[in-house]
């Protein structure tokens, strides 16, 4: 059976581009004893892909010649273990290629519930809700009546960290890049108040949209404006670290927050965290995360690009913005 894969040629020097992968056709090897293959349906596109290519990290990095690492969605074709059967939905790192050859103990079984779009699984029923979810809950730990600001607000994770967030009763404040994610925020999805990045003063905004201040900020993006951030927390704020887009492309290292005197003086904590952590502990969130999708409590939105060909170019979306919601690849046919 012939692949279809992309490997990685070369590490990347400041933004991805196609000529850092290299498009490779040969055969899926043999099933060993324990593997399963899967024929992949969506790839999920996560801006973690510049991390995973930079270099070790939390994870071990994408070696030159390795397939490029990525979450996936997939069908089951063939099984040489009792856990899987052809036909059953898998979930794994399936990697950018037509099929992956994997441990059947690698893979996490869905059971596809009726109504739910299957792209929901790489979204809120997946690593992005899990991300959300625990990012604010455990690590922010948000109030009624707090102030919670959310960077990347329009993003996955983002749109999902800040409805949670009205669901704890908190003020949420989203920044988004341009008017339309903007009005999506404030919108369909009830936030308070919204700053467009690209279009405002972004320290001027926030001062206007938080006049009681910050006290948890969901913090996606980093650079100025983690800074505008830090220049308005609380005494006792929480900043979740969940991640800092702006820095992945970034040649050299960019210089610190200039209001980082502001943790010290306000005793807050910053606390970064990792998404795997939590997976033991995935049984908690999923079920709470279905119910509040299946009430209309959280929406969300999902971009879907065709064709395994253009995943280097797709990545790209998620640096310049231009993804409208999760970023997700189709590589076949749902069945
Ligand atoms: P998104 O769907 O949010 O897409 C990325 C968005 O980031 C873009 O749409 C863009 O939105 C914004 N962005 C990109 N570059 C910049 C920049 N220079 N300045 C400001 N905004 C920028 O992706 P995800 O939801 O998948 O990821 C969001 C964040 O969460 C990332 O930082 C990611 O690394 C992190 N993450 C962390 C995890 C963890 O375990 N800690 C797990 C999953 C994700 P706009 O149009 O508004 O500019």
């Amino acid at each position: 059976m012939q692949n279809r894969q992309w490997i990685l040629k070369q590490r990347p020097e400041g933004a991805v581009s196609a000529s850092d992968f290299e498009w490779v056709e040969r055969p899926a090897p043999p099933l060993e004893p324990g593997e399963a293959r899967i024929s992949t349906v969506y790839l999920s596109l996560d801006p973690a892909a510049r991390i995973w290519i930079a270099g070790p990290s939390y994870m071990p990095a994408v070696e030159i010649g390795d397939v490029m690492r990525g979450i996936g969605l997939g069908r089951v074709q063939e099984s040489r273990d009792g856990s899987l059967r052809p036909g059953d939905l898998v979930t794994g790192l399936l990697g950018w290629q037509q099929y992956a050859t994997l441990p059947a103990a690698a893979l996490t079984r869905i059971d596809a519930l009726p109504g739910i779009p299957l792209t929901a699984y790489l979204h809120v029923l997946g690593h992005i809700g899990l991300t959300a979810y625990f990012g604010l809950l455990d690590v922010g730990r948000p109030r009624s009546g707090e102030t919670l600001v959310v960077s990347a607000a329009a993003g996955a994770v983002g749109s999902l960290a800040a409805q949670i967030g009205k669901i704890s009763g908190c003020r949420v404040v989203g920044i988004a890049g341009g008017p339309e994610k903007c009005g999506w925020l404030t919108g369909e999805l009830g936030l308070d108040a919204a700053v467009d990045y690209k279009n405002q003063d972004v320290a001027g905004a926030l001062r206007e949209a938080t006049p009681d201040g910050i006290d948890v900020d969901f913090e996606n993006v980093g650079g100025e404006i983690l800074d505008a951030v830090l220049a308005r927390i609380n005494q006792n704020a929480r900043i979740v670290l969940c991640g800092l887009i702006s820095q992945y492309n970034l040649k050299r290292p960019a210089p610190g927050p200039s209001h980082f005197a502001r943790v010290l003086t306000q005793r807050a904590r910053i606390e970064g965290f990792i998404v795997t952590d939590y997976l033991p502990r995935a049984h908690e969130a999923l079920p709470v995360l279905g119910d509040w999708l299946r009430r209309g409590r959280l929406k969300y939105r999902v971009e879907v690009v065709k064709g395994l060909e253009d995943a280097p170019r797709a990545l790209g979306k998620l640096f310049d913005g231009s993804n409208q919601g999760k970023l997700i690849l189709q590589v076949s046919e749902e069945s």
